[in-house]
């Protein structure tokens, strides 16, 4: 049995988890899934696989640094064309923007 070298209570079990990258589900891998905390973890093989499934669905890299530039009295956030495309953002339409946990979250649905 191997332990948890997160929270080194729980023993890490073989199991399928559905993976996910920026909330699309790129199906399941096998991974060893902590009894405990449920934290899981992914050898390099599987990683790879993980990585060539989000390339296949066109979302790998989509995070990405941008710079904050000054308009005005206002800062803008550039996106860049592939997270635009991604999520269907047109020049023009409203987005309700707000902060959470340190972060802003820019909701355009
Ligand atoms: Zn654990």
């Amino acid at each position: 049995m191997t332990r948890c070298p997160v929270c080194e209570k729980g023993t890490l079990h073989t199991k399928k988890i559905e993976e996910k990258l920026f909330g699309v589900s790129l199906g399941e891998f096998p991974a060893q899934v902590c009894s405990s905390c449920k934290e899981s973890f992914a050898d390099a093989e599987t990683t790879q696989k993980v990585e060539a499934a989000a390339k296949k669905k066109g979302i790998w890299g989509l995070g990405v640094k941008t710079k904050i530039t000054r308009t005005g009295n206002s800062l803008a956030i550039r996106s860049p064309k592939k997270i635009a495309d991604f999520l269907k953002l047109r020049e023009g339409e409203e987005a309700y923007v707000h902060p959470e946990s340190g972060k802003l979250i820019i909701d355009a649905k």
